[in-house]
């Protein structure tokens, strides 16, 4: 009987049934190919780290810039431009750090990582 609970993991590791190990196997990599195409479901992180696609990371970074919390009243200085966070648009990232809209933007589109300046946390 077959259902959509198919235990994977289970059925990975029986040694004694080559058969449920193979159809097994068969539907891991199904699913595997699957994932690669992500055709509706836009991945930023893949996307953020897809070196020979500026126009598709340029939009995640404006995606994931957009998303940002923006702080009205921020006080100090962005650390990437060490100009006043209340000319511009300051952005909060989610380690808490904050930083102009423009310069965060152009730190993620010029670096390889999507990390923040300051202390290296995913943003
Ligand atoms: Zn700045
Ligand atoms: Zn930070």
């Amino acid at each position: 009987m077959y259902t959509d609970q198919f235990d994977l993991d289970d059925a990975m590791t029986i040694p004694d049934n080559p058969e449920a190990r193979q159809e097994a196997v068969i539907r891991l990599v199904s699913e595997l190919s699957t994932v690669d195409k992500a055709t509706d479901q836009f991945d930023l992180v893949d996307a953020l780290t897809m070196p020979d696609n500026p126009e598709a990371r340029r939009q995640a970074v404006i995606c994931l810039v957009s998303e940002m919390a923006t702080v009205d009243d921020a006080t100090g200085d962005c650390s990437i431009c060490f100009q006043s966070l209340s000319e511009g648009t300051p952005k909060q990232v989610s380690c808490n750090h904050v930083y102009h809209r423009q310069c965060i933007t152009d730190w993620l589109l010029n670096g390889r990582s999507n990390t923040c300046p300051m202390c290296r946390h995913d943003i």
